[in-house]
């Protein structure tokens, strides 16, 4: 059986439309551009908030969290759009945390954030966690994968922030265990994820369960597809719309790069880019979880502390390999997409995309896990060639082209490269609707 990521899957995803023509224009929303730039210092924050953010090394805050903190202090409805790792979590935890009420005035629940992933759910507990650092606060987190019962009694004792999945939660709210009558505020986080997965049903369940009248809705995600505008205009409030996405999707600090390779040397391309690159830590994407495993075990045969996380593996399973990668007892970690949504680890420094990925947005989140808060990161794409239109996909999506990079022996042969890369510009120009950018490499 050769070693291929496998094309298994059948997405025929097009975002590429869908995410641009959903894209608000800058000219009718506010956004960075030209707007006066606030510290955290302007804002309306409590002394143990401030305390909170100097011992978690916050100086100042990034371009979501200047948009939408004072407008959800204020208890208005906002839509953040911002790319992977900018600080989306810290943009509703803070106002979140600064506006609950004591446990005396609400004993019950008073937020709730929706999350995608067990992991996402975690993570998010976490900051919260850190910036309620001097506050007397109880947040918990349930999911999926770890016994009910425990969550049960955490709830019971009393929480007045929860972090969730969306089946999990459902759960608790049909047992009676997770009672929302009193929250004020629900965060739906990686929005646009969610809904791939097909939480749709069960996020409009939950928000018909978190009944105040005074509710306070808040949606942070990378992109904005007109299924999220749809939501967004049933269940939000007079929503603040807040886009912090630039027209160069992918973060400027991650260099990009990609190699033409046969898809049945795929593999070795990639035993031999670890050999030249000695990643700190690296995450290998790939679109099958049987993919997942088979890279896995094989990379194991050359290189030591190889690990691997897809869905299929139990919570216990996911947790422990996630605390290896983050404590960087294991340097190269394969998996699969909905697993390696949201990670942050900011000791990633390289993104290597086994599979290129079919979904532009896939591709843009992947990369996203690299370059972290402006840490610098690479990132390469196996293309194989039946995923060359992928590949101009992808740069229509950044609006960048990715640089060739090659190793001796791997090399795809086409047939005209230099017409095939005319080609792809001229692609990208004609979908753009204009001549290629000037930030844009020479040909
Ligand atoms: P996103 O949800 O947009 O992908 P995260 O909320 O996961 O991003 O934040 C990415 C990283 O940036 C985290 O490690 C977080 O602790 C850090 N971070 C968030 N806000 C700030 C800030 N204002 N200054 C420094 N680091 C920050
Ligand atoms: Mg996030």
């Amino acid at each position: 059986m050769d070693i291929d990521g496998g094309a298994q899957t059948d997405q025929t995803n097009e975002t590429v439309s869908e995410g641009n023509a959903s894209n608000p224009s800058n000219e009718s929303n506010p956004s960075t551009v030209g707007e006066p730039q606030i510290g955290f210092a302007d804002m309306d924050l409590s002394r143990d908030m401030r305390r909170s953010l100097e011992r978690a090394g916050y100086e100042e805050p990034s371009p979501v969290q200047m948009g939408v903190i004072p407008p959800a202090l204020d208890g208005q409805d906002v839509m953040g759009q911002a790319q992977t790792g900018t600080g989306k979590t810290a943009a509703f935890a803070i106002p979140i945390l600064e506006q609950l009420a004591s446990p005396q005035e609400i004993a019950g629940v008073q937020a709730l954030i929706l999350v995608p992933t067990r992991e996402l759910a975690g993570q998010v507990r976490e900051e919260f966690e850190k910036l309620a650092y001097y506050m007397d606060i109880k947040t918990t987190a349930v999911y999926g994968g770890h016994p009910i019962k425990k969550q049960i009694e955490v709830l019971q004792n009393g929480v007045q922030v929860v972090v969730g999945t969306p089946g999990r939660v459902i759960d608790h709210i049909n047992r009676g265990t997770l009672n929302l009558h009193e929250a004020w505020c629900v965060v739906l986080d990686e929005a646009d994820r969610m809904l791939d997965i097909g939480f749709r049903p069960d996020i409009e369940k939950i928000l018909r369960a978190v009944t105040r009248k005074d509710r306070q809705t808040l949606l942070l995600s990378a992109t904005v597809p007109p299924s999220i505008q749809r939501l967004a205009t049933q269940y939000m409030y007079k929503p603040i719309m807040l886009d912090f996405s630039t027209t160069n999707v992918s973060a400027d600090t991650i260099d990009q790069f990609y190699f033409t390779v046969d898809r049945k040397r795929k593999f070795s391309l990639l035993k031999r880019l670890i050999q030249r690159e000695q990643p700190h830590q690296a995450i290998v994407f790939c679109r099958t979880k049987r993919g997942t495993d088979r890279i896995a075990q094989q990379l194991a045969e050359t290189f030591e502390n190889v690990g691997c996380i897809h869905g299929d593996m139990n919570q216990s399973a996911r947790d422990r390999v996630m605390k290896q990668f983050r404590n960087e007892t294991l340097k190269v970690l394969v998996a699969t997409d909905v697993v390696g949504r949201g990670i942050d680890v900011t000791s990633i420094s390289h993104i290597i995309n086994f599979d290129t990925p079919e979904d532009c947005d896939d591709y843009v989140h992947r990369i996203g896990r690299t370059g972290r808060m402006g840490r610098e990161g690479v990132a390469y794409t196996f293309v194989s060639d039946d995923e060359g239109e992928l590949l101009t996909k992808i740069e229509v999506r950044i609006n960048r082209l990715l640089e060739q990079d090659a190793i001796e022996g791997f090399e795809l042969k086409v047939e005209t490269p230099v017409e095939y890369k005319k080609e792809r510009v001229a692609a990208v120009a004609a979908m753009r609707g204009r001549g290629p950018a000037k930030h844009r490499r020479r040909l």
